[in-house]
């Protein structure tokens, strides 16, 4: 019996890094024979001693799982986006976040291409600073904070995430310091790159510490957050919850509102508060067509 980490599934072959940090070769069986029963970062037992073919015989038990690509254990999710070309989305970010809470994975925040703007690249990571979250300004073409950035990758598993085109591979290429992922130019007709990752497949990048790619920034189903729940997956909202008049508030215009009240006392960034109440109409849009 031996113990390791799923890094990689080819047609029900799974790859496994195991204690002593070499990889063997498994399949599963009986039990374990679901798409979803065995999962890309899932630690698991194998049985080494059945001929030439080992078997994963038990899954642990998991922290937690995202949902595209399907994969497990993730300690941190960076979420990458570019200042421009494409344009900073402060909503698609804002939401990406909220999926990363929701999951519970670390969110860190990456804005690109700070060449193209340098002052909009820094106030936007200050921005996502103040709400709490690990964020940097840097540049790949110019090889600007990305010391910095490498510097606050916690593992032993980091996901990628984020709009195509925004420096993904660049950046994971740039980490590994050979060119694993295909990075694309900007499509001229639809602004996106070409990235074509599907499967989720751990890469190590260091003795132990593994990266992950993700495709575009779908990893999570937003349907499945609760209304309640969406204030809780505002990390800078937290300190005002529970003060509100109605403890079933949700924020969106009921009298004494604390969380109404942080956003006019600058408490809370309005921009943030803004995302909050888009996403909540989202939210109770998907809840009248259930
Ligand atoms: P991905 O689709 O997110 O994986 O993005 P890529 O890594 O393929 O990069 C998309 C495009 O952005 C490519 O043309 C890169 O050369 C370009 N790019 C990446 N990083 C930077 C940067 O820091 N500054 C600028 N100006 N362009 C960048
Ligand atoms: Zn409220």
């Amino acid at each position: 019996m031996a113990k390791g980490m799923i890094l990689k599934n080819q047609n029900g072959y799974f790859t496994i890094y195991n204690e002593e940090g070499s990889l063997s070769l498994c399949r599963s069986r009986g039990r374990l024979k679901r798409k979803t029963d065995v999962l890309v970062g899932d630690v698991v037992e194998f049985d080494t001693g059945k001929g030439s073919e080992a078997v994963i015989t038990h899954v642990y038990p998991r922290k937690n799982a995202l949902y595209r690509p399907p994969s497990a254990n993730i300690d941190q999710l960076v979420l990458v986006s570019a200042v421009r070309t494409p344009d900073l989305n402060f909503f698609l970010l804002d939401k990406m976040i909220v999926l990363a809470e929701e999951a519970g994975v670390e969110p860190l925040i990456v804005i690109n291409k700070s060449d193209l703007a340098e002052e909009a690249a820094r106030e936007a990571a200050y921005f996502y600073k103040k709400a709490g979250y690990p964020s940097f300004a840097v540049s790949l073409r110019q090889n600007e904070g990305l010391e910095e950035l490498k510097a606050a990758f916690q593992g032993p598993v980091i996901a990628f995430s984020g709009p195509s085109g925004v420096g993904k591979s660049s950046l994971l290429n740039w980490i590994l310091g050979k060119s694993h992922f295909q990075s694309g130019e900007v499509s001229r007709h639809t602004g996106r790159g070409k990235n074509t990752t599907r499967h989720a497949e751990l890469i190590q990048w260091k003795p132990g510490c593994f990266l992950m790619d993700t495709p575009g920034y779908t990893y999570l189903d937003i349907n499945t957050i609760e209304l309640t729940r969406l204030s809780y997956l505002f990390r800078d909202f937290r300190p005002f919850l529970g003060q509100c008049r109605f403890n079933n508030c949700l924020h969106a215009g009921e009298p004494d509102c604390a969380v109404k009240k942080a956003v006019e006392e600058g408490k809370i960034q309005r921009e943030r508060y803004e995302s909050y109440l888009h996403i909540l109409d989202e939210l109770k849009t998907k809840d009248f067509r259930r």
